[in-house]
């Protein structure tokens, strides 16, 4: 393989410039040996001393003859398409020191197909040498990224070596010769160099893998997959990937650039879209990235079929459009007053630097005291460490806007809460009034009911007196009389009636008019109550100057002395109408009985008002008791 990545981007500016490498000098140099003793301060460039010829054989007997002008001296940076043919590369060695010198011959370059080093002392093959990255890693001379041969040289011995390189796309061969001391101190310092810059590659891309699984942030996969494809292809770039990855299959030497580049390409922008949240700021920017997107993956999927130059040239070409859209985006961004978006400028500015320093070395424009591929890698370097604070930021950004509406969620629960819990208070109050209210309302209606109580007992009352004597009335009586035949069938106890008539009251109304009757009915019936003792004793007003009084639970005997000690009094009774005397006697009749049965009532009524037929007919003003033998006159 030939075109080799630490001339990336010289061969873009000089396909952008137009430009061809310096083609410094012609004159040939074939036969210049490069005379070397202890004291030659290493490490020693060869490059002024190399010489080429291109040549399509292997026949190293047949390149040995080649005359001195067919040699060309070979410029610093070879870069010349040289597929079809074989490059030969020749240099001499002479040594002028007192003993042997032990030197070490690396080809720092990595990248090469095939490298047979044919090494002559004084004419003789010393040895023949099979390298490059076509061959499994293992089958190096030197375990080394770069191609060693280590040899002694004894004293005015002179050593010619012939290299036949065979490798497609352009090439550099950077040939330096070595103390042993030298090679050691540059090597160890070369591995740190790249180890660190790796090791921080390769942490940052696992940091962001575990933040992406552990939160399944987009951002934080994209970015992973961005750091882990350009760690991949600076591992590639340097050796290192071929040495500790697949040293075993070279063939995938030949197919890592091409898939590595588009597929940072691809993270890149997914990565970019987030970072510059281009579907809330920009809908064109955004359609702009997945078109960038959609080609980096036609790309990846095309690349590894391509002739191998082709598909350099067109990844870079790509990459360097890439790079281009996206500054172009971060700027206007940045611009528009997006505060990551300006971040990110400085970031993708970083590598951009690095890249133009680089340049600008391998140019020769500008000459620095370190390799040319130093400050791109140092950019890229950069850039992966200042993304990842720039994605830190938007990581805390997004969780401060997802605390911020939580806070707010949580404000408006605590509001709803509040006016609930102020609204079930209102109710609370509300219910407590409505409460004391039905209260009110209970008692007033209480209150009512009681006076309605007491208002229909008194109506009762009124309906069970008799308005004129304010005794009972008939109705009173009647009832009363069924009750109390109810109790004296039940208790088997003598329940007495007597029947009650004022003698010859007619002539009374007659006499002294009818108010006067009224008069005496009225103390007439003042006069039975307060003969009557018991308080289940009742007399009523039968009607007109009729009075029936119920003794309850009383035998005949104590009937007798109710209505003689009655009868007596009445007639010992003063009316006085008009300071005129009125005396008045009255007839009873009495009846008492056990009742059996409830169809006794009448004859019980019947009885009292026979007896109280035969004692009017008896002369008046007396008692008689029924009896059944009793005879009516
Ligand atoms: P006796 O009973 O002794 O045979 O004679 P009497 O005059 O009382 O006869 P009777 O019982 O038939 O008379 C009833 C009279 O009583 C008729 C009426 O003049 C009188 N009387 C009935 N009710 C009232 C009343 O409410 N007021 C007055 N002032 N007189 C009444
Ligand atoms: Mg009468
Ligand atoms: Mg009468």
């Amino acid at each position: 393989m030939s075109c080799r990545f630490r001339l990336l981007f010289a061969v873009f500016f000089f396909t952008l410039l137009n430009q061809t490498p310096s083609q410094a000098s012609t004159l040939s140099l074939a036969n210049t040996a490069v005379n070397i003793d202890q004291q030659t301060p290493g490490p020693l460039s060869l490059a002024t001393w190399l010489n080429y010829t291109i040549k399509p054989t292997s026949n190293i007997i047949n390149i040995k003859k080649l005359p001195d002008h067919v040699w060309q001296h070979l410029p610093a940076t070879m870069i010349k398409n040289i597929d079809t043919q074989k490059l030969w590369v020749k240099f001499n060695l002479y040594s002028n020191d007192i003993g042997s010198i032990h030197r070490i011959l690396s080809l720092d370059n990595p990248h090469l197909d095939k490298i047979n080093l044919y090494h002559f002392n004084e004419g003789e093959l010393v040895s023949e040498l099979f390298m490059g990255d076509r061959y499994p890693f293992t089958q190096r001379p030197i375990i080394n990224n770069n191609f060693v041969y280590s040899f002694d040289i004894n004293p005015n011995e002179q050593h010619a070596f012939y290299l036949e390189i065979d490798t497609k796309g352009h090439a550099s061969i950077p040939l330096t010769l070595w103390s042993v001391d030298d090679f050691t101190q540059y090597s160890e310092h070369l591995s740190l160099l790249h180890g660190f810059q790796l090791g921080a590659l390769a942490s940052i891309g696992l940091f962001s893998l575990f933040i992406a699984i552990t939160s399944g942030s987009f951002s934080y996969s994209y970015y992973a997959g961005y750091v882990f494809s350009i760690t991949l292809f600076v591992a590639t770039l340097y050796g290192i990937a071929f040495r500790f990855i697949w040293p075993q299959w070279p063939i995938l030497q030949q197919f890592m650039v091409p898939v590595l580049l588009p597929l940072s390409m691809i993270f890149g922008l997914l990565f970019t879209e987030k970072i510059l949240q281009l579907k809330r700021n920009s809908p064109h920017m955004l359609k702009l990235c997945r078109y960038g997107i959609s080609y980096a993956v036609i790309l990846l999927l095309f690349s590894p079929f391509l002739p191998y130059e082709l598909a350099i040239d067109i990844n870079i070409i790509s990459l360097l459009a890439n790079s281009s859209l996206l500054m172009f985006m971060a700027i206007i961004q940045g611009i528009k007053g997006h505060k990551l978006a300006k971040l990110y400028t400085l970031g993708c500015s970083t590598v951009l630097i690095g890249s133009l320093i680089s340049g600008l070395m391998y140019l020769d424009i500008l000459s620095l005291p370190f390799q040319p591929q130093i400050p791109f890698m140092l950019g890229l370097s950069f850039e992966i460490i200042f993304m990842a604070a720039v994605l830190a930021i938007r990581y805390n950004d997004e969780r401060q806007e997802k605390f911020d509406i939580q806070q707010k969620a949580l404000d408006q629960a605590e509001q709803i809460r509040q006016n609930k819990e102020q609204a079930l208070l209102v109710e609370a109050k509300h219910n407590e009034k409505l409460e004391l209210m039905v209260q009110e309302r209970t008692l007033e209606l209480e209150i009512a009911l009681r006076e309605l109580n007491q208002a229909n007992a008194k109506l009762t009352e009124q309906t069970t007196i008799d308005s004129l004597t304010g005794v009972k009335n008939r109705n009173a009586f009647d009832k009363r009389l069924l009750a109390e035949v109810k109790i004296s069938r039940r208790q088997q106890s003598p329940l007495a009636i007597l029947m009650l008539d004022i003698d010859r009251f007619k002539s009374i109304n007659d006499s002294f008019g009818h108010l006067a009757g009224d008069h005496a009915l009225r103390l007439i019936a003042n006069a039975l109550s307060v003969n009557l003792k018991r308080p289940m004793d009742l007399v009523s007003r039968f009607g007109g100057e009729e009075f029936a009084i119920i003794l309850p639970d009383t035998n005949e005997s104590g009937a007798i002395n109710v209505a003689e000690s009655i009868r007596q009094s009445i007639s010992e009774l003063n009316i006085y109408w008009d300071t005129r005397l009125i005396k008045l006697t009255i007839s009873i009749g009495v009846s008492c009985q056990i009742i059996n049965k409830e169809a006794d009532t009448p004859s019980l009524l019947d009885q009292a008002d026979k007896a109280l037929y035969r004692a009017k007919n008896e002369g008046r003003n007396q008692v008689q008791m029924y009896s059944p033998d009793l005879i009516l006159l």
